[in-house]
């Protein structure tokens, strides 16, 4: 397991490599990922569309396989207001395995910002494709609804 870069992207083939791609752009970003979760469809598939607004803060994770859409995290509650667009690999393939992260404020454990981190499953691209300021409380909670 290990990252590689070629050009201005990195690569990578486990769900480590993505986390570790992850906590460095959250380090970069000064709010530093400390806790994680990958996201996984209630069929058991792993691999999905991904739209978002990060103004807004909505995530929105279609499932590949069953066609199940997920609102990420507390998108819910800003959906409204949202207009999520898709995400597109520089491959142009659209389908990504997904681990979020989130930084947490010092002495708690309430989420800070909350990061999304893509893994291509065509050419083993890995990226954060989307974050923001996030004010959803239990980070625990949250994660287990990405
Ligand atoms: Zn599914
Ligand atoms: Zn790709």
């Amino acid at each position: 397991m290990a990252l590689t870069k070629k050009g201005e992207f990195w690569y990578g083939t486990t769900s480590g490599d993505t986390q570790a791609e992850l906590r460095s752009y959250s380090v970069a970003n000064r709010h530093e990922a400390v806790r994680f979760a990958s996201s996984k469809c209630d069929c058991g598939c792993r691999t999905f569309a991904l739209q978002t607004d990060e103004q807004a803060g909505v995530a929105i994770r279609t499932c590949t396989d069953c066609g199940q859409e997920h609102l990420m995290g507390d998108s819910a509650d800003y959906v409204e207001e949202a207009a999520p667009e898709a995400h597109e690999c520089v491959c142009e393939n659209e389908a990504f395995e997904l681990m979020s992260g989130v930084s947490v404020y010092e002495g708690t454990h309430d989420v800070r910002w909350y990061y999304i981190a893509c893994h291509c499953v065509e050419c083993n691209l890995v990226g954060v494709f989307a974050d923001w300021k996030c004010e959803a409380g239990d980070a625990a909670a949250f994660l287990a609804k990405v």
